[in-house]
Parts: C-alpha cells; structure tokens; sequence
C-alpha cells in the first residue's frame, strides 16, 4: 500500500508533478529541451536570489558534494561535523585526497561563526564546508551568520554548502549571504522525485575551479558550464525531473516563497510542541529545523513497531539516524505536505501509543 511520507527523503510527491514525469520524451540537443531548461534556471536564479551560474546535475545530492569538493578545493579544507550528513562531506574530501581540519561539536547542537572564525584564524584553509540543515540531529546551522563572518574576516575562503533538506523549505539568499556553492537534491523540500540535483557557483567560485587539477568530468563545472550557457548539460540529463521542477519552480511563485517556508514552520511548530508533550526535543532549541524534527524517544517506544502501524494507516517516519537508532525518531515536515497532514500524523501516533 502507498504511505505517505513523513521521512526526510523522499518526500511525498503531489500528483501534478507525478503526472509532469510523465512527459512525452524530448531530445536533450533539442530547442524544446534547451527552452525548458533556460526557463528552470531563470526561475531558480530568481527564488535562489543568485545571479551566478546555477546547474542541474542528474545526481543524487551527494555526487555534487564531491563534485565541490573536486572543483574548489586544491589542498585543504575545514569541514564540520555535527552530525551523519556533515561527516559525509569530510568523507568525501579525505577520499579525494584533500586534507581537513573538523569543527567537532556535539550531536543536536550547532556549528556556530564563532567556531567557524576559531579555526579559519589558524589558516590555510581555502573554503569552509557547512551542512545547512543537519538531517540527522533535526538541527540548522546557521548559514547566514557564518556567510557573513566569512566575508568579513576571511574573504578568500569560499562557502560550501550542503541545503539538501533545507533548500525549497527554508529562505536561502545566496548571493547576500556570500555563499559560493550551495546545492540540493530534489527528493527533499523540492517534493519531487529523486535524481537530480540543483547547484549554485559563484563567478569566484567558478573561476577558482578552473585552477584546480583533477576535477574529473561529470561534475566538472568548466564542463557543466560550457553547456549551461546553451541552456544544455554535458550528458544527457534526467528530462522528465527538469521539466517536474520546473512546474514545480511554478507551484512555488504561486503559493508564494514566504509563505511556503511560512508553512514549513507551522508545520515544525506543530511537531515540536507534540514533541514536547509527549517525548522530549532532540537538538537544541535555538536550532532547532523547520523541515524535520528529531525526537527524542524518552519514552522508549518501539519505533519498528510504530512505523509498523503507521504503515497500516497508510503512513511513514524515520527511525533515528545512525547511532541515535532508537533513542530518536523522525517527522519530516517539509516539501508539499501541509499542516493538516502532520496534524492527523500526529493524531495517529497518539491513537496506536495511547497518549
Ligand atoms: C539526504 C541528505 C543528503 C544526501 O542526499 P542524496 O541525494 O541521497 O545524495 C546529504 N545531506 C543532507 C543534509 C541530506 O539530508
């Protein structure tokens, strides 16, 4: 039985973006490709508020992360690590061959400028890696402080940012607040499918890229550049969820930006003072997402067992991330859900616990 999705991603999906997949195919050299993905980035740009390059990479998230890192990085970067999601972009350096430094802080808090600013004042570093919304604690980094700091005291260090769960749910303001690469894949607040994944570049950003070696191809954004400008990719890219994120680009001007992100908080304001009545709130409360709440299971509940009913409601949630396996679960509010459906989830969790 198809259950809703209450995950951080995939989200549920509204059956006018299902029914764009569904597209007759067009060629990717073909005008009408070039026209659709002109129109998506020109909408992008404008709800992005960038006026650098913008690329659409058939990927999940996590190739453009390593993509950033091959691009902007020659020797050494700081990374933070506050949770799954933001040790995965180290991972993804060291791998590279790239050395880190970490900004360790503890699970459910936030990286903050002041830590940002203690460890670029050592320097060397030439960019700063940072997980805008931390999945796996249910906690936000704040992006726009540490953007501002960096242009202020560092301004030769770039700003990368991994938005995938906070990207479409949340404000982001690239340009005003200096970040240089900022991506996010589509299955997220985007609420469509998975397989592709948007990407800004600042023009500086760009231009370090085309200094550093080994960047390989697929991501290369020289590459992705060269076709960008003729409103194309280099290969052949996933047609059907161009053309769904461009309607939804659409879906999002006509509900309008503030109150979509408006909606998400409604959403997360809801879940949180559930949350607080019944279990406890994992992260800190000062950073806390507005796109998906990690509660803390003080309750010692089987969340196997939950999901297991909720499955039979026709809904689904997320089981904690990694180590907090069990101690946390998770209710994604994000995407195209509205605060009725979360208000009937949580009716449902109340009903099968007994609360
Ligand atoms: C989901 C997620 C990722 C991974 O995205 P993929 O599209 O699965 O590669 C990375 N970072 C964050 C913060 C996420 O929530």
């Amino acid at each position: 039985m198809y259950k809703k999705l209450f995950i951080p991603g995939p989200t549920h999906v509204e059956d006018e973006i299902l029914e764009a997949m569904a597209m007759p195919m067009i060629g990717h050299r073909d005008s009408l490709y070039s026209d659709l993905h002109g129109e998506t980035v020109s909408k992008l740009k404008k709800f992005l508020k960038t006026d650098g390059h913008i690329y659409l990479s058939t990927s999940s998230s996590t190739g453009m992360m390593e993509g950033a890192i091959r691009n902007v990085v020659h020797k050494k970067v700081l990374m933070t690590d506050c949770g799954a999601f933001s040790k995965r972009w180290g991972k993804i350096a060291t791998s590279n061959g790239k050395e880190i430094d970490v900004i360790k802080v503890d699970m459910g808090q936030a990286t903050t400028p002041d830590m940002v600013d203690e460890y670029l004042s050592k320097g060397g570093f030439e960019a700063v890696c940072i997980t805008h919304n931390e999945t796996s604690t249910g906690v936000m980094n704040p992006i726009k402080e540490i953007g501002a700091l960096v242009k202020e005291k560092y301004p030769d260090v770039l700003v990368c940012v991994d938005a995938v769960s906070s990207m479409a749910g949340t404000e982001i303001k690239v340009d005003e607040w200096n970040l240089d690469v900022v991506l996010a894949g589509t299955q997220k607040a985007f609420a469509l499918p998975p397989g592709l994944c948007v990407v800004t570049v600042s023009e500086r950003a760009f231009e370090k890229s085309l200094s550093v070696e080994n960047r390989g191809f697929y991501f290369n954004f020289e590459e992705l550049e060269k076709k960008a400008v003729k409103h194309q990719t280099p290969a052949t890219p996933a047609i059907s969820l161009v053309n769904a994120l461009n309607v939804q680009m659409d879906r999002i001007f006509k509900e309008g930006p503030e109150k979509r992100f408006q909606r998400h908080l409604d959403m997360a304001e809801h879940v949180r003072s559930w949350a607080r009545k019944n279990f406890a709130l994992y992260g800190d409360e000062k950073y806390l997402s507005p796109t998906v709440t990690n509660v803390h299971n003080t309750r010692e509940i089987d969340v196997v067992g939950l999901n297991a009913e909720l499955a039979k409601r026709g809904a689904m949630i997320s089981n904690g991330y990694g180590t907090l396996k069990g101690t946390c679960f998770r209710i994604a509010h994000m995407g195209d859900l509205q605060l009725a459906d979360v208000q009937w989830l949580t009716d449902q969790i109340d009903d099968i616990l007994g609360l």
